[in-house]
């Protein structure tokens, strides 16, 4: 069987989430009568505690709509440059919203209050308005790196300062709290709007969620409908992420130690080199020249691993619910196989 490494969002339904999705009530979403549809929207909603909530096809979406809400034309919206709304959302930003960015170096991904403020514009006729930042928790191109509940709240209270809205990237969110033990309420407390995956690491097939308050999810629902996201019989989806919600955030911490075992394992191999500092399920290191990320992908494939290149230099490992902790031992002894 293959070991796919490529991403958190490789894994199969389970037996049990198909079973919940095969029973679910369903109705059409778009008239807001899928009574699964709903029960996942109010449950995200609580868990945040939150008003309202949106039920999306994709990660994308949530972020996508989000940005369009909380901005106007010429705005501008503060991140990290390692951001996934910056990219790998095809430059959304500049196509639905109107909007410019304002990148920031945080250290693998993330932010502080300090460089936020730095980078509030002033108001003049000339400038872009500064009216949104957007944090990533965990970041992915950061290698799966976590927010302190404390540097978020001081990030928001930049925000309040400045008259910013603050949206948070959780699309791995429960990977950053499973580790912190922050709660999810501190969390929301915090953020105006969220976005969480449930395709990722919680292994639903489809589908995010959006997040936020009653206004603000009324205003995303007409944004989701001419982005062609409106539902009919969703519900099907949504006991998937109802069942993972249930069933498949406590074990996060298990490929948290399978993404620490693979980076410890690469730690004592000659060929690799900056590997980030590991707080999730997400490894990323370089691979010293002359080895390159082709040949080296090629030589995990002939031994039944896939991974990617995430730079000219650099590979990422994702673990997640379909790499058992056999299947990551059986990765190091390959890891150390090469040039052996
Ligand atoms: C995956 C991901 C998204 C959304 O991705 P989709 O593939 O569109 O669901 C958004 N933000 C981050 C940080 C992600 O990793």
């Amino acid at each position: 069987m293959v070991i796919n490494l490529i991403s958190d969002t490789v894994t199969r339904p389970t037996p049990g989430m198909l079973r919940a999705m095969w029973a679910a009530e369903v109705g059409d979403d778009v008239f807001r009568e899928d009574p699964t549809v709903n029960a996942l929207e109010e449950k995200c909603a609580a868990v945040f505690g939150h008003e309202a909530a949106l039920f999306c096809p994709s990660g994308t979406m949530t972020n996508q709509i989000a940005l369009k809400v909380h901005t106007r034309p010429l705005d501008e919206v503060i991140c990290d440059e390692m951001s996934h709304i910056y990219q790998y959302e095809v430059g959304g930003y500049a196509f639905h919203s109107g909007i410019a960015v304002n990148l920031l170096k945080g250290e693998n991904g993330i932010l502080d209050a300090k460089m936020v403020e730095a980078a509030v514009r002033p108001r003049f006729d000339w400038l872009p308005k500064s009216s949104l930042v957007v944090i990533e928790n965990t970041c992915n191109k950061g290698g799966g790196s976590i927010y302190t509940l404390e540097t978020i709240r001081s990030i928001r209270a930049v925000c309040r300062k400045h008259g910013l809205a603050l949206h948070l990237d959780g699309a791995r969110l429960f990977n950053a709290l499973v580790e912190t033990g922050d709660s999810p309420e501190s969390i929301g407390a915090e953020a105006d709007s969220i976005s969480l995956c449930l395709s990722k690491g919680l292994g639903a097939p489809v589908g995010s969620v959006l997040t936020g308050s009653r206004s603000f999810i009324a205003e995303a629902r007409r944004v989701r409908k001419v982005m062609g996201g409106g539902m009919r019989q969703a519900g099907y989806l949504a006991a998937a992420g109802i069942y993972a919600l249930d069933h498949h955030v406590e074990r996060l911490r298990d490929d948290h130690a399978h993404a620490r075992m693979l980076a410890s394992a690469l730690a004592g191999l000659p060929y690799a080199a900056n590997i980030r500092p590991v707080q999730t399920n997400i490894v990323i290191f370089d691979l010293l020249p002359p080895l390159t990320p082709a040949t080296f992908l090629e030589f995990l494939s002939k031994n039944g691993i896939k991974a990617s290149a995430f730079g000219p230099q650099t590979i990422r490992f994702v673990t997640h619910l379909d790499v058992s902790r056999e299947m990551a031992v059986q990765v190091t002894g390959v890891l150390q196989k090469w040039g052996g």
